[in-house]
């Protein structure tokens, strides 16, 4: 004896900037399932359903599903970080211990010898002190890194950005505004690889070819980054 299994057909829906998976087969009800950890957002729909039907039943469940991503899913570490040395703090993808040295003199980060974070500031600095100018170093790399990062797509790509930015994001990596042609990108970046770096700026300039995550963007990242699935898996939830 043995099972047929059911035909299934995969396709990836936009609800209102949410990329949805959905598979159709042989079902009479809508499923919807959402992966915390991944930022995935699956649903399961009868054959004939059609994608306004679907995208309707997603949005209805919309606040529901942001409850549940922006609760598992925070870019942000889930070690609380005091910036006290023998903590690892992470930088380009790489893990580093820090150590903490009094100085008087100006706030001063820099790496020294293997796996070394040192951070200099004046004795008695607050937590919230160290932790800011630790910050101010990640955003002076990245704004550094996105600049270069975008010139070297622009021409690639055919598309131009007039804006970046960086700043502090709960849930997401980065986000791109398609009118201003300005994109935003995370602070936490700066602790990743560069090759995830590079992934999510793609990702937000694919945005100014094609605003929603449907095909044509798919499409368009296989094309420019065909290892873009690799990369984004060192990125815990969704990119934008
Ligand atoms: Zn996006």
């Amino acid at each position: 004896m043995f099972f047929k299994r059911a035909k299934e057909r995969i396709s990836t829906i936009d609800v209102e900037g949410m990329e949805v998976e959905v598979t159709r087969k042989s079902i009479k009800n809508l499923y919807l399932k959402v992966s915390p950890a991944t930022g995935r957002i699956r649903v399961s729909a009868p054959v004939h359903a059609s994608d306004r039907v679907i995208q309707q039943f997603v949005n209805s469940q919309k606040n529901w599903i942001e409850k549940q991503l922006s609760k598992k899913t925070r870019v942000n570490p889930t070690v609380e970080l005091n910036a006290q040395s023998g903590e690892t703090h992470f930088f380009k993808g790489l893990p580093y211990v820090l150590h903490v040295i009094a100085a008087n003199a100006k706030p001063k980060v820099s790496l020294e010898g293997e796996g070394k974070l040192v951070l200099r500031v004046r004795p008695g600095s607050s937590k919230e002190k160290r932790l800011r100018i630790l910050d101010d170093w990640y955003r002076v790399y990245l704004k550094e890194e996105i600049p270069r990062l975008i010139k070297q797509w622009e021409p690639i790509m055919g598309v131009q950005v007039k804006e970046f930015g960086v700043k502090k994001m709960k849930t997401r990596w980065g986000t791109c505004n398609i009118k201003a042609q300005r994109i935003w990108l995370s602070l936490e970046l700066a602790k990743k690889s560069p090759k995830s770096l590079e992934y999510v700026v793609v990702h937000e300039m694919v945005h100014l070819l094609e605003r929603l995550h449907n095909k044509r963007f798919h499409g368009f990242m296989d094309q420019f980054l065909p290892d873009w699935r690799e990369r984004k898996q060192e990125l815990n939830g969704r990119v934008c």
